[in-house]
């Protein structure tokens, strides 16, 4: 098949404008992923007592665009999930973002009557601080709260995923998990959120399972790609469009050097016990675990889990990527200087006016699930309007 679009990489972003241009607009387009597997970090796969396990650690879709929301419905059935997760702080396990059930745990009567007093007054009810907002406040209880946030949620976690204290990393990544005023203890407040019936791979199955599509596995983009004056494809000059979702250094072959990120190291374990813990993920912002949290899959993947026997857990060790290792880039670390390099890379890119960028490794940015699906959309829009 003669090719009109070159798309890298089969996760969400690449799988959306694959899909589109197949569907939509009847192109030929080849998607190829150098892994075995379709569904980038998405991948899931049920196991031999049915629970389905996200082997590239948790995916929770939750979104308030209704547009990425309609859209992922053409590929499967999904059922309502509000993730909730609990917290080992000092001795005690609390709901975290944390919030008045958090403060009560961890306060005595009085004392905990005061602080949710003075959070309410001072920020009103149902309002999300960020820690470090927190901080800077200055009162003096809203201080010893945020101390103690600070130091038994947030310190030791932080070091354990990103190597740097709270104040060092870009404020958005905090920001995240806000102190909560309010009695509400899901882990995210939008409007949709649900997992898919049978999994994430049998989405993307449905997304790429189309005629105009030809899949390539455990294909490299510098396998059959080449960035020189044009862009070649199998040693021929390809005039047709590339979408690419891959990291940027390995695109150019790390000319600039490398840009960071921090992988992940997966210990999974199987349990003959029917739960090991009361919620889908306990996070464990301590010192002495080496962990940052444990995720059990058949909380969140499944809606018949009270009806297996059986469990099966998943610890999570963040560290720094090395590609030498044949380390996952799991998270890109967003700073002035690796912005700098990143940038180093998108000015190159430009010379090709027929490659387009899009993802969360592509665009080195801390996307969720539902924004990269977003701007997949946005960028098929804008392929649609140019062609
Ligand atoms: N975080 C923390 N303690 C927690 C939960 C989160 O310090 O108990 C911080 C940590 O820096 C983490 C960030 O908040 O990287 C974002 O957390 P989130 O759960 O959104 O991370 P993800 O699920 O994307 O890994």
């Amino acid at each position: 098949m003669k090719y009109d679009f070159v798309v890298v990489g089969s996760g969400f972003a690449g799988a959306t404008v694959a899909e589109r241009l197949a569907n939509d607009l009847n192109k030929k387009v080849l998607v190829i992923d150098k892994r075995d597997n379709i569904g980038g970090n998405m991948y899931d796969y049920k196991n031999n007592d049915g629970i389905i396990v996200h082997e590239y650690g948790p995916h929770l879709f939750h979104t308030n665009n209704e547009r990425v929301y309609n859209y992922l419905q053409n590929f499967g059935d999904w059922f309502n999930y509000e993730h909730r997760v609990l917290g080992k702080v000092k001795d005690k396990i609390v709901p975290i973002p944390f919030n008045f059930t958090s403060i009560r745990e961890c306060f005595d009567e009085d004392k905990s009557a005061k602080l949710i007093d003075v959070l309410v007054n001072k920020f009103g009810k149902d309002k999300k601080i960020p820690i470090l907002e927190l901080r800077k406040d200055g009162d003096a209880d809203t201080s010893e709260l945020a101390d103690f946030v600070y130091e038994n949620v947030f310190l030791y976690y932080t070091m354990k995923q990103w190597g740097q204290k709270p104040d060092e990393i870009d404020g958005s990544v905090t920001a995240r998990v806000p102190v909560y005023t309010s009695l509400d203890d899901r882990y995210f407040q939008d409007k949709f959120q649900c997992m898919p019936i049978g999994g994430y791979t049998k989405i993307f199955e449905n997304m790429l399972n189309n005629k105009n599509i030809d899949l390539k596995l455990n294909t490299k983009a510098s396998d059959v790609l080449k960035f020189e004056d044009k862009i070649y494809l199998n040693g021929e000059m390809f005039d047709g469009k590339v979408i690419y979702t891959g990291a940027l250094d390995e695109l150019f072959d790390y000319e600039y050097g490398d840009l960071p990120y921090r992988t992940l190291k997966f210990e999974f374990e199987n349990l003959n016990d029917k739960y090991y813990q009361k919620v889908g993920t306990v996070n464990y912002p301590t010192k002495d675990d080496k962990f940052t949290r444990i995720t059990e899959f058949k909380h969140m993947t499944i809606e018949n889990g009270d009806e297996i026997d059986f469990t099966v857990i998943m610890r999570e060790y963040p560290m720094a990527y090395n590609r030498m290792n044949n380390d996952i880039p799991y998270y890109p670390i967003n700073n002035e200087e690796n912005m700098n390099l990143y940038n180093k890379y998108l000015e190159k890119s430009k010379k090709y006016n027929s490659l387009y960028l899009v993802g969360r490794l592509a665009q080195y940015k801390y996307y969720n699930m539902d924004l990269v699906i977003d701007e997949a959309l946005k960028l098929y829009e804008q392929i649609k309007g140019e062609i």
